[in-house]
């Protein structure tokens, strides 16, 4: 099934074939005259870029998809075996169809490895112990600290040897419950070098949800700290967990370790409540173990951690990520998508409770050997000039946020960006939602000055590391496109049938074959796997989100399937008509939902937070809905603009338009599952305001 692109792709290196995602690749420069809003990356950033030309990429992406066996082996071979994987001609199995039996997908399968290993032990053998592994930064301007690459070893195996004194072995789960310490990617990693399996909570999970969580994979230990600082808020963390255990003891498991880091810039240890007997404090503890640690080797296919989805569509699926694809995965990603050389500095803003920190924060970058900024804190305290303060403290040179960041600030305005210097930036980054074209523009002009290569990555706790994406100084970007697919992936778009569409299209994005990173099942739940991800679509990984190829074979992410709106006829992506709206100058964000429609079927419903200060008005209402009508059409323009002082989003930072829909419908007692919210009075502000 694959000879098709096999085929075309060898066509095209003749220069006359065709297909259709590589299309404006092959083009290159001719391109730019028809497309004005293309955005060239410079002479200069190009020449010195890992992939500087079209050309390049097709080659490594002919390569990586003629023979992923062959483009994968070399690469793993620059990581350490400890036995490498048999040699056979192909280093992978997978079963995508679920028509041929149980889905499955393996990679280097007997081969031995360790993650921490390579992240770790590899850099420092190979003469970087003394290089910054982590830069630290707290919530309050003055608190910082960093570790190199020695220390962070030396630090990660002292809680290893304690994690197993305390009977930690190879394939327990451990729970991990902390905020963005340096502590946290080092129990990360004191879990990998032991194989013991990870299960990060983001720290502001109530009680309820830990709890369900830590029932679903039972785990030796959970390590927590006593409290943090976000903002100007204290959080209570041990007492979220206490309350989580009691939950759990009930649901019939109980926890018998608690590791507890004291924070005493956020609480004296004095104050914690105690548990004698379960809990222990860290520092009395960890550093009283030894500096060294054998690694516990295991197979590629061994689970490395479990992680839950956003939950932006529903109830969070507990993902499984395993050891040796997903150490080469997030490795490579890591490199190309970010341009990374070694003189790099690079932070990431996303938590490690979520996938991009496991995958961006921790092992990515440190399996390159690059400096990490760590940041405890929130990016718009103590005010909106917080992120670049940091970036001209830290000299960060690459730069890795959210669109719901970069939005909020962009309101907040300019000046707070101007008066620092940001020098050091070379490449910036946005994950998490489709960045809205006006984002994007902003991102690019006042954060970069014009200078950095934005690389809008698109992929998902199941893909583990990115899936489409520019690589920067490749190729011309598109603002809000997230380009073509890394290397190894075949990403297709398909129609309501399942029938692939070529050329110029719109659909459901779905991936016809799998990469390192995949993930393996749902924990203890493979047939959720198979129904959610591989029925929909026989014989592809359904991705859930929908997607658009333009003539130039960009590709564009309209939004989850799920939230497509459908005006008489037209099918219609969150994501176009929210940037549109986005674009008009005193709107701040913006979610779009459909409601039914007795004429046109679905009926657009908008909801709009403006920027602050600007007061709500009937004329306002007419200038947003002319904006939609300019930007894409008339029947795109919205039938209701619903005024929202907050929207509600998840814990990650993303629109939750499954309670939009409902509000919209007025379906008020059907708001379902909002223990992923961030803020949950969001809704009521909401409602309150529905007849305005
Ligand atoms: P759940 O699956 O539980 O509903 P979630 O999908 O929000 O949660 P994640 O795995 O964190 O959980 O998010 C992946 C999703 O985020 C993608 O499927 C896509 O909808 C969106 N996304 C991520 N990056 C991008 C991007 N660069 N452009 C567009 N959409 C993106
Ligand atoms: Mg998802």
């Amino acid at each position: 099934d694959h000879l098709r692109h096999v085929g075309s792709l060898s066509t095209l290196s003749s220069g006359a074939g065709k297909i259709p995602h590589l299309n404006a690749i092959v083009l290159g420069e001719g391109l730019a005259s028809e497309e004005n809003d293309l955005v060239f990356p410079s002479q200069e950033f190009s020449s010195q870029a890992l992939v500087s030309s079209p050309a390049q990429y097709l080659e490594m992406y002919r390569k990586s998809i003629l023979d992923p066996s062959g483009f994968w082996s070399e690469i793993a071979s620059q990581f350490y075996w400890e036995k490498k994987w048999p040699q056979q001609q192909q280093v992978y199995t997978e079963n995508l169809d679920v028509r041929n039996g149980d889905i499955k997908i393996e990679w280097f399968k007997g081969g031995m490895t360790n993650i921490c290993y390579n992240a770790l032990d590899r850099n420092i053998e190979a003469g970087n112990g003394d290089k910054i592994a982590m830069y630290w930064e707290g919530n309050e301007l003055n608190q910082d600290g960093s570790l190199t690459y020695t220390q962070l070893l030396h630090q990660v195996c002292q809680l290893a040897n304690y994690l197993k004194d305390i009977g930690v072995s190879k394939g327990d789960a451990v729970v991990i419950y902390l905020p963005m310490l340096m502590e946290l990617p080092i129990a990360m990693l004191a879990c990998a070098r032991i194989g013991a399996i990870h299960s990060v909570v983001f720290a502001g999970f109530s009680a309820d949800s830990l709890s369900q969580r830590i029932v679903d994979c039972k785990p030796k230990a959970v390590i927590t700290c006593n409290a943090v600082r976000r903002g100007s808020k204290v959080i209570h963390l041990k007492e979220i967990v206490d309350a989580a255990l009691v939950d759990s003891a009930k649901n019939g498991f109980s926890v018998g370790v608690v590791l507890n880091y004291a924070n005493e810039s956020a609480m004296k240890r004095e104050s914690t409540k105690w548990t004698d007997g379960r809990d222990i404090w860290w520092q009395d503890t960890v550093p009283k173990y030894p500096t060294t640690c054998a690694v516990e080797w295991v197979d590629a296919e061994d689970p490395l951690f479990l992680l839950y989805t956003s939950g932006s569509t529903g109830k969070p699926k507990g993902v499984l990520h395993t050891t040796g694809g997903y150490m080469i995965y997030t490795a490579t990603t890591f490199k190309y998508a970010f341009d990374y050389k070694s003189s790099d500095i690079y932070w990431c803003t996303a938590d490690c409770g979520w996938i991009t920190g496991h995958s961006y924060v921790t092992y990515g970058p440190l399996l390159n050997g690059a400096t990490v900024v760590v940041f405890e804190g929130a990016p718009n305290y103590p005010n909106a000039s917080r992120c670049w303060d940091i970036v001209d403290k830290y000299k960060v040179s690459l730069f890795y946020t959210a669109p719901t960041l970069v939005r909020s600030l962009m309101r907040d305005g300019d000046e707070f960006v101007t008066r620092y210097s940001r020098k050091s930036l070379r490449v910036l980054g946005s994950v998490g939602e489709p960045i809205n074209p006006s984002a994007w523009r902003w991102f690019f002009n006042v954060v970069g000055d014009s200078r950095c290569p934005i690389s809008d990555t698109w992929w998902q706790t199941e893909t583990g590391g990115f899936m489409i994406t520019p690589l920067p100084g490749a190729w011309p970007q598109k603002p809000g496109s997230a380009t073509f697919p890394f290397f190894g992936v075949l990403p297709v778009i398909v129609d309501e049938k399942g029938t692939e569409i070529d050329g110029e299209c719109s659909g459901y994005l779905c991936v016809k074959n799998s990469w390192p990173g995949a993930f393996r099942t749902l924990y203890g739940d493979h047939d959720r796997y198979e129904t959610t991800y591989f029925k929909p679509f026989p014989g592809y990984y359904f991705t859930g989100d929908g997607c658009r190829r333009d003539k130039d074979g960009y590709h564009w992410l309209t939004g989850r399937v799920d939230d497509v709106i459908n005006v008489s006829g037209h099918r219609i992506g969150t994501a176009e008509v929210e940037s549109a709206l986005v674009s008009h100058p005193q709107c701040a964000e913006a979610a779009v939902v459909g409601v039914e429609h007795e004429v046109k079927g679905q009926g657009i419903y908008a909801f709009v937070t403006l920027v602050d200060g600007v007061p709500y008005s009937e004329e306002l209402r007419k200038s947003l809905t002319l904006a939609v009508r300019k930007q894409i059409g008339a029947f795109a323009a919205p039938d209701k603009i619903h005024w929202a002082p907050g929207l509600p989003k998840t814990r990650s930072g993303k629109i939750m338009r499954r309670i939009l829909r409902k509000i919209a419908s007025r379906q008020l007692d059907e708001l379902g599952d909002t223990s992923t919210l961030a803020d949950p009075s969001v809704v009521d502000q909401l409602i309150a305001l529905s007849d305005q």
